[in-house]
């Protein structure tokens, strides 16, 4: 008696457990299991492109078609269009024993055929409304051309603006780029994944991607644990409890083991700890590329990937090549490749294909669906959200609508490169170039235009900037008839608009820079304009954060509009024009200079922490820099400006367990109507493991009329006091902490706490 009581709790959990698998495993996916060979389960853990479409990688697949008839591909990407995708399905369903359609993958970055900003400035809007909409929009057109699949949302926190691809992320920060994480997938996959509407969304890179050493592309990671589960890891975690439908590994090694391979992220971390219960597929030829790494051949590196926990391998083949050998051999188990298969066909089932395979193939929605007018306003309004006002010198900015402007530079009236990089799904040649942009909302200003500057006149740089296509324009005239140009035009003006910066393909995949200044050739007109005596407004594209010491200590105003995407133009000038007062904020520090790198706003105080602004011997500084960004985390401005008021806390006092409430008053105390976003930093005084001198923890933008005054209210629920110990234990701990709420991470108001 006593031990069938011992025993009724361990009854009722296996109970619950079986109850959970049975209710996880779905009838129609077992039923088509059963009736699967091992080549046909392999098959569907395969994923090619066919090239001639949308290629990201060096290698793109052959025979796909045969293959499909060979039940031995489980989805594509590179393929769109509803007609094409209806091809492939078809040859799928009537070619292919079992009829199992595919997956209909692609990377829709930052907007479909509407671009919208590249995720850095997307990210700057701090408005989760505005991004989780963006997402939706991108998924709507996306399945109206036939994808069911996207790549995106790209998580990956970095501190490293060298490395290209920071401009796909969100920053530097894991609480904002959870925040982020989730109103991504959300927005993608809405609350349906069966609605036609929506798609699946894929976190990458899974994981520590944008922590590779030097910022260079593809290099390795090498991080203590602490770090990784408290900095990097939040917005992968953030993405899978949002419910994201899958996951991909990133192209680095972590602790000696290529993530692709890595049993310890996939199964461990993602699976176990973190309870994902989508499939996860490797990057472009990742798998093939721990070969490289110096991890076996073909066979062994692609047993390694599946025993590790991946389910579908991109693009490599080296599953369909040789895991049945590896069965064989008695090196992986055919349960492995069940599991791996089972959690694709969940996907498939998950997206309604089998009930409809052609339901993303509806011809009449391409046209209705997608570049519509109200996307396109959509995109004008997300880019304008993006811009980040980084200088108003004298308070040139807005400018009068019937103002005698020299526009000038190498970006003033360019399409190819208003969209940004990985946008291959957008046409350059639909953006509104800025010169457009400034005479549709300012059709009564004098504008004369000159280019004045080559991007570069770096023809190696160049060259490398222009794989995808025409980027940079070296121009056929020397740099010194273009500056002279620039400078007669500028002679009558009111104020000279330069449109400088990088050209869209310095940033992204495989385009770390170790300069990240404004290249010479602008440099120069920058200088020769400032030289004029004009006011000058510096508008500066880039996908990344640069250097900018120089431009900043000269007298001119400066506007970061990233890549604007589509709509450039006409953001640029609702915002230079004041219709729309800039909000934007940065998500990454700006550095000094490349040598400060790595570099963000929750940095460790150290044993001996410099003075902010003197060098002292002896402490964390450097002999010939400030340790200080040149523009913080968090930091923009507006046209108008914003008084804080002191912090009330709703008690000082707090068990384990519960949360505060910090509010401050904002007051707009400017002259135009605005929008701040009101951010909150916490500092926990003493800890058990060193403390980040202060960590976002909680951000509300509003919107303030010229005079008004607001209280915002924030607040700090039990979790955001804890952190990952040195056990990697999620824990708070009993001491002071104190909290610093303002317009950037400088924020100086303060209060202080106790946990008890
Ligand atoms: C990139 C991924 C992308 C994949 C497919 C890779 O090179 O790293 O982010 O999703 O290509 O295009």
């Amino acid at each position: 008696m006593t031990h069938t009581y011992k025993l009724l709790p361990l009854l009722l959990l296996s109970f619950a457990i079986f109850k959970m698998s049975a209710q996880e495993t779905i009838p129609e996916v077992e039923a088509l299991l059963s009736e699967m060979t091992l080549d046909e389960k392999i098959g569907q853990l395969n994923l090619l492109t066919p090239g001639g479409g949308i290629a990201t990688g060096s290698v793109v697949s052959e025979n796909v078609e045969a293959k499909i008839k060979a039940g031995q591909v489980g989805g594509l990407f590179g393929v769109s269009g509803p007609e094409k995708v209806r091809q492939a399905q078809e040859i799928a369903i009537k070619n292919s024993r079992l009829k199992i359609p595919l997956l209909i993958g692609s990377d829709i970055i930052h907007g479909y055929k509407t671009t919208y900003p590249i995720p850095l400035g997307v990210a700057s809007s701090w408005n989760m409304e505005l991004i989780e909409s963006a997402a939706k929009m991108a998924a709507k057109e996306a399945t109206a051309d036939g994808i069911n699949w996207n790549f995106s949302p790209m998580v990956d926190i970095s501190r490293d603006a060298r490395w290209g691809r920071i401009s796909e992320g969100s920053g530097e920060d894991p609480y904002l780029g959870s925040a982020i994480a989730t109103a991504m997938v959300k927005g993608y996959q809405g609350k349906d994944l069966k609605n036609a509407y929506t798609m699946m969304a894929t976190v990458k890179h899974l994981a520590l991607y944008g922590a590779v050493e030097a910022g260079r592309d593809y290099n390795s990671v090498d991080m203590s644990k602490v770090k990784m589960y408290n900095q990097y890891l939040p917005p992968y975690q953030a993405a899978v409890d949002a419910g994201v439908g899958s996951a991909m590994t990133s192209f680095n090694d972590i602790d000696g083991i290529p993530a692709t391979g890595n049993k310890w992220l996939i199964t461990d971390l993602l699976r176990k700890q973190w309870g994902f219960k989508g499939f996860v597929v490797s990057d472009y030829t990742s798998v093939n590329e721990m070969m490289a790494h110096g991890l076996g051949d073909l066979q062994a590196v692609s047993a390694q990937s599946l025993n590790a926990g991946l389910d579908m391998d991109m693009v490599g083949e080296g599953f369909l090549t040789t895991l049945k050998k590896s069965v064989q051999e008695g090196k992986v188990t055919e349960e492995a490749i069940t599991n791996a298969c089972r959690r694709i066909l969940t996907a498939k089932y998950q997206l309604g294909l089998f009930d409809d395979p052609y339901k993303y193939s509806d011809t009449s929605r391409p046209e209705k669906d997608i570049l519509t007018a109200e996307n396109r306003l959509a995109a004008r309004k997300i880019a304008t959200q993006s811009f980040v006002l980084l200088k108003n010198e004298n308070n040139v900015l807005p400018l009068q609508k019937d103002a005698k402007i020299a526009l000038v530079g190498p970006l003033a009236n360019d399409k190819n490169n208003m969209l940004g990089t990985w946008a291959p799904t957008g046409d350059p040649q639909l953006s509104i170039p800025v010169l457009e942009g400034l005479k549709n909302v300012a059709p009564n200003a004098q504008i004369s235009y000159a280019k004045g500057a080559n991007i570069t006149n770096d023809t190696e740089l160049a060259k490398r900037a222009n794989v995808f296509g025409l980027r940079v324009d070296i121009d056929t005239r020397t740099p010194d008839t273009m500056l002279s140009e620039a400078l007669r035009n500028s002679k009558d003006a009111d104020v000279i608009v330069a449109v400088v910066g990088e050209a869209s393909e310095f940033a992204g995949e495989a385009a770390s820079r170790t300069d990240i200044s404004i290249p010479q050739s602008q440099k120069k007109l920058i200088h020769a304009l400032v030289e004029t005596g004009k006011p000058i407004v510096l508008v500066l594209f880039s996908g990344r954060p640069l250097t900018i010491s120089e431009e900043f200590n000269l007298p001119i105003s400066i506007l970061q509009v990233w890549n604007p995407g589509v709509e450039a133009g006409n953001a640029i000038a609702d915002v230079l024009f004041g219709d729309y007062n800039p909000s934007g904020k940065l998500t990454a520090s700006w550095p000094r200079n490349v040598g400060q790198i790595p570099i963000y706003h929750s940095m460790k105080n150290t044993g001996r922490p410099a003075p902010t602004h003197e060098f002292e011997k002896f402490k964390s500084n450097y002999l010939d820099s400030e340790i200080s960004p040149l523009f913080p985390f968090g930091y923009g401005l507006s046209y108008t400006s914003f008084e804080y008021s002191e912090i009330t806390l709703d008690k000082n006092i707090l068990k384990q367990g519960e949360s505060i409430n910090v509010s401050v008053k904002v007051k707009n105390t400017g002259n135009f109507d605005g929008e701040e976003v009101v951010q909150l930093y916490l500092k926990d005084e003493v800890r058990s493991i060193t403390a980040p001198v202060r960590q976002l923890k909680g951000f509300q933008k509003i919107f303030l009329k010229k005079g008004a005054s607001k209280t915002v209210t924030i607040t700090l629920s039990a979790n955001d006091l804890k952190f990952y110990n040195s056990e990697l234990k999620f824990v708070a701990e009993p001491g002071k902490f104190k909290v610093f709420v303002g317009g950037n991470s400088n924020a100086e108001i303060s209060a202080e706490f106790e946990l008890e």
